[in-house]
């Protein structure tokens, strides 16, 4: 291999200082930043790829689909997937696990109508006109929630056709969860016998099973499938996520292809390889009492940002489960040097696990100079 040249070092060095301290003020997406995956560096010098089903071996042996099944057995616990009853994979990210999600649906119900509110996720809108499938938009309430009366209503006047609900599990600006107990009871209701129903839990999927009382959400709660980020709460290098989906479903849809020796039951042929790894690390090292302890504390670091932007007369809320935190938006100075999203003159802050104390008193500080520090 040739020697890298030295302005190119130069370059890399600036970037890297750069990115790390960027990284340290992040605080209003919800990427964790706070992650040592040391032992892992190894492994990028390998051509790494699980190609393929994650329980089909394929021809192709550079891979870690032991690891990437045993990260899916974590998740299926997690979620309370019936025994042997679920199939997933390491996805690229939330997008594509919802992608998935909805194409299983497609799948099952070519006629299906979708429903889901207008505080989706965008990507969702993109992926059902990759689909080409159906859609209604249901409108919000003031927390974020589908609204269920205009749900129902909606679900009743279409009654023909089988509905298929992506369900928020933490919506993108207030992170709301979104009441699937009662989406089912509306559907059973109305003696609806064909339908499907999938649960967007990119952020609130790794944090919801760890609180008490937290909102239903998973298979027990009536979901067909779930998708989870993996770079959110438990943070990676690289965008990464796992899609749970019901077998029998699955198994519907599945056609096996001789190139790879696998079965073409994921969206992408080539997967990554190190995705896995890295969650199966997290998982190790933290395993649920960790990531119960992790949860809490960035619950606790939400309930003290909004206190003190309360004390600074920002009017500052969340959900009880969540580590989301709204306010009107501040200054632009603010949110550009913060990373703070902004919707509708709507903020947010998420107190990921990288978001201290001391950053949100720093943030805070920021916002009371009126964006002039
Ligand atoms: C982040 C997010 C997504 C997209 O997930 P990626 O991992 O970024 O692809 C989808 N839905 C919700 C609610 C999200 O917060």
């Amino acid at each position: 291999m040739p020697e890298m040249k030295s302005e190119d070092h130069q370059r890399l060095d600036e970037l890297y200082e750069r990115l790390r301290d960027e990284a340290r003020r992040s605080v209003g997406y919800p990427a964790n930043a706070a992650f040592d995956y040391a032992p892992l560096s190894r492994f990028l010098g390998l051509p790494l790829n699980n190609v393929g089903d994650p329980y089909v071996p394929s021809t192709y042996h550079v891979g870690t689909r032991e690891f990437e099944r045993e990260v899916l057995e974590f998740f299926s616990e997690l979620t309370h997937a019936p025994s042997n009853g679920t199939w997933g994979y390491v996805t690229s990210g939330g997008t594509e696990g919802n992608l998935y999600g909805l194409y299983l649906a497609r799948e099952l119900h070519p006629d299906g109508m979708v429903y889901c509110s207008e505080e989706t996720h965008y990507s969702v809108s993109k992926s059902l006109g990759v689909l080409g499938m159906r859609h209604i938009m249901i409108k919000s309430t003031a927390g974020g929630q589908i609204d269920l009366e205009d749900f129902a209503e909606t679900v009743r006047i279409h009654r023909d056709v089988p509905p298929i609900v992506m369900a928020n599990v933490g919506t993108t600006m207030k992170e709301a969860v979104d009441d699937i107990p009662a989406i089912r009871r509306i559907l059973k209701g109305l003696a609806i016998t064909r339908s499907y129903l999938h649960c967007d839990a990119a952020l609130s999927g790794m944090i919801l099973p760890f609180l008490d009382g937290a909102p239903p959400f998973d298979f027990a709660a009536g979901a067909d499938s779930l998708s989870i980020s993996g770079h959110k709460m438990i943070g990676s290098p690289v965008p990464c996520g796992v899609v749970l989906a019901r077998r029998k479903n699955v198994d519907r849809v599945a056609r096996s292809v001789e190139y790879v020796g696998s079965l073409d039951t994921t969206l992408t042929g080539s997967r990554s390889g190190f995705a896995p790894l890295v969650l199966w690390l997290a998982i190790r090292k933290h395993g649920r009492e960790g990531f119960r302890r992790i949860v809490r504390n960035c619950l606790e670091t939400a309930a003290y940002a909004v206190e003190r932007l309360r004390d600074a007369g920002v009017e500052a809320w969340r959900h009880p489960h969540a580590v989301t935190v709204v306010f009107p938006a501040p200054e632009r100075q603010v949110t550009e040097k913060w990373q703070i999203a902004v919707n509708e003159g709507t903020a947010h802050i998420l107190a990921m696990p990288h978001v201290t104390r001391e950053r949100v008193d720093e943030l805070v500080a920021d916002i009371r100079a009126g964006g002039n520090p």
